[in-house]
């Protein structure tokens, strides 16, 4: 095991991973659906990694694409040159985008998609001669990431209130939770379409012709798996179109199969005009995101003279060909292990796993949909978070990762688990929150 002496000098200033510089708790291996710890035992991935290991662990067919990549052409320079695997790569995204989405632009990461979907927006609006659109729209508890744009539109006060003013012109509609707190609601809650009135509320208050863009995640994930109400994104989608705002599904955990199609925009079957993505793109391995847009955003800008297109975005980084060929080897994985659906499939036996649950102490409510899962617990009084934070190490010591925010326990298996995985994860949460304080 590493001492808090080889701990030192790394940094992520979260409050847990204080905890683990006390008592350093460590991941040093990982197979398919376990990882292995410092001290030899297994521990079942309940929420793959952090959202992104979609096809389990170490798989053969990413491994290898990687080693073979990384011998053959290891770098080419992303704003004068292409690669064939960029290129082959964004042809078979766009095989599985929703209809209409013809055009992707590589990213390294979810925070740097979400950055670079509120450019191409705010770009876009200026493009089609709609200069005076600079407002953006996200949502309380959105969550997009941390750098200086996603804080803005993320709906995370805390996560905000060190950095001043950030982008002004930002608004944010209440979300989706208030309705579904405490309800056990399987699947998605039947009411709450008019939550999206008060979109309608916000583009009154400032006029329409002010407002670029609107973002949201289609099921906020890191906040603590907030489910829309039927029909929400749909009258979202609405709202948009008649005033000609710009509609961004933040899909960097929603994608790549995570609720049983490839993204959310297919599963609840409403079209945004620009997709953010990472995480399951490269199956969580090689850094790596992708930015989807709309035919009739890309032709806007190629329209003029090649000379005169003043958009300017892209990184270093951007289309790496061994993050190429890892993504490659991860799609591959993906079809033929037809892991994009398989949420689908396993969504029904997963709910009736989960909400097993509901008679544990102090369990106030719990959320599915697809290969997610939520289990709010109650807080304690003046120590939120701690009740959940406790659960999350009794677990890891039962040998079961799941992941917390908050007094919520979030989960997100890989897309390979088995039924009978299934059973080992909510027997040992079972074990852990019938013990838990
Ligand atoms: N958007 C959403 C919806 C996310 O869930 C996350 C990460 N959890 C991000 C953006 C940021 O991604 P990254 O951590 O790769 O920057």
């Amino acid at each position: 095991n590493a001492t808090p002496n080889d701990m030192r000098a790394f940094w992520m200033p979260f409050t847990a991973n204080r905890q683990f510089k006390k008592e350093p708790r460590l991941f040093v291996g990982a197979k398919d659906m376990y990882y292995t710890t410092h001290d030899g035992r297994t521990v079942l991935d309940g929420t793959a990694g952090l959202w992104c290991v979609n096809a389990g662990h170490c798989r053969p067919k990413i491994t290898e694409a990687i080693r073979q990549q990384a011998g053959e052409l290891d770098y080419a320079p992303a704003f004068q040159l292409g690669h064939p695997k960029a290129f082959e790569l964004a042809n078979r995204l766009i095989d599985i985008a929703p209809e209409g989405m013809g055009h992707v632009l590589y990213t390294n990461s979810g925070s740097e998609s979400v950055e670079t979907a509120l450019k191409v927006a705010l770009a876009y609006q200026r493009v089609k001669g709609q200069g005076s659109r600079t407002r953006l729209i996200g949502r309380e508890r959105g969550y997009h990431g941390v750098n200086f744009g996603g804080i803005s539109v993320g709906g995370i006060v805390a996560n905000r209130k060190m950095f001043g003013t950030l982008l002004t012109g930002v608004d944010h509609m209440p979300h989706t939770h208030n309705l579904a707190k405490n309800a056990f609601t399987r699947g998605m809650p039947e009411h709450g379409g008019d939550l999206a009135t008060e979109l309608e509320r916000i583009v009154t208050l400032h006029d329409a012709s002010t407002i670029a863009a609107v973002i949201v995640e289609p099921v906020a994930g890191s906040t603590g798996v907030l489910i829309p109400p039927k029909g929400y994104l749909q009258k979202l989608r609405e709202i948009c179109t008649k005033h000609g705002i710009l509609l961004i599904f933040d899909e960097v955990i929603t994608g790549f199969g995570r609720l049983g199609a490839p993204f959310a925009a297919q599963y609840f079957d409403v079209k945004p005009d620009i997709i953010t993505t990472a995480k399951g793109l490269t199956n969580g391995v090689i850094p790596m995101g992708a930015v989807f847009v709309t035919n009739e955003i890309h032709d806007a800008f190629m329209t003029g003279p090649e000379h005169m297109i003043e958009f300017f975005h892209g990184y270093t980084y951007s289309g790496n060909p061994i993050a190429s060929a890892a993504a490659l080897g991860t799609l591959d994985t993906y079809r033929e292990e037809g892991l994009l659906t398989r949420a689908a499939e396993l969504a029904g036996y997963w709910e009736d796993a989960l909400h097993s649950l509901k008679d544990c102490p102090n369990v106030i409510d719990i959320r599915n949909i697809g290969l997610i899962g939520a289990i709010e617990l109650e807080p304690i009084a003046g120590e939120p978070t701690k009740r959940a934070f406790s659960a999350f190490l009794k677990a890891y010591e039962k040998g079961l990762l799941i992941r917390t925010t908050g007094d919520i326990i979030a989960l997100s298996p890989p897309l390979i688990i088995e039924k009978a995985q299934i059973d080992e994860l909510f027997t040992k949460l079972r074990d852990v929150l019938m013990n838990n304080i």
